[in-house]
């Protein structure tokens, strides 16, 4: 098995060195990787400049893009092979609910899906890295699992308690949860006396009932919930076209 693995807090990430190490023991893996911390990047492709690729001195490659600008790169010029799977990750923090949409971590598995090839987006929930190496060997558990049974390709995003891995609950399959809308910017002033917007926290939480991924996690248990990319809002259809009729 081929894998290729992205990130968006950048090649440097310890999330993405634990989970290509866990990953080398039981695949061929090849990491692509932005050069610096994307999160919050989306699925935004780079398209006022050229990419360049360059190879650290562990053989990991990183380019001067986005996540998925790494993954549509590497799957349409750098690789001379179409990867088996694609993972994304581990990230420095969940990504549930709404937050999916800004995810560069779960962007960098949807670029893959978008080429026909299966991928899994790997958050760890809380900041700060700990139970790293649980959390590796937590995501190399459900790469084996090799999800036969799912249309192919798929898409899964999986959120991992900060645990020991003993102590991580079940896996478990889920939806994503709800946020209520985010917290305001945060104005402040720059040394020029100029205002400057950061933009805030996420919300908090809306949906959390029981079946969604905040509800997993909150329970220990290893949220995966699988996604696709269709907008349609079917349910509106209908009525849209009887309106416009
Ligand atoms: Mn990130």
């Amino acid at each position: 098995m081929r894998i290729l693995i992205s990130n968006d807090d950048g090649y440097l990430a310890p999330g993405l060195a634990a989970l290509a190490d866990a990953l080398a023991a039981i695949a061929e893996v090849v990491v692509v990787a932005p050069d610096s911390n994307r999160s919050g990047a989306s699925n935004s492709l780079s398209l006022d400049r050229p990419l360049s690729v360059q190879q650290a001195a562990n053989g990991c490659y990183f380019v001067n893009g986005t996540p998925t600008d790494c993954v549509h790169v590497a799957l349409t010029g750098l690789l001379d092979y179409r990867p088996d799977l694609v993972v994304s990750g581990i990230n420095n923090g969940q990504n549930m609910g709404d937050d999916t949409l800004y995810s560069g971590t779960v962007a960098a598995a949807t670029e893959a899906y978008l080429f026909g090839i299966p991928a899994i987006a790997f958050s760890q929930v809380d900041h700060g890295w700990q139970h790293i190496d649980a959390a590796a060997r937590m995501a190399r558990d459900i790469v084996q699992r090799r999800f036969d049974g799912l249309a192919s390709p798929f898409l899964l995003n999986v959120n991992i308690p900060n645990l020991p891995y003993e102590a991580l609950g079940p896996l478990r399959a889920t939806r994503l949860g709800r946020r209520h809308p985010s917290e305001p910017v945060i104005r402040a002033q720059d040394p020029r006396g100029r205002d400057i917007y950061w933009i805030g926290p996420p919300g908090a939480c809306l949906d959390a009932g029981e079946g969604t991924d905040f509800h997993a996690t909150a329970q220990g248990a290893v949220s995966i919930t699988p996604l696709q990319i269709d907008l349609t809002h079917k349910a509106e259809l209908a009525m849209l076209a009887r309106g416009l009729a």
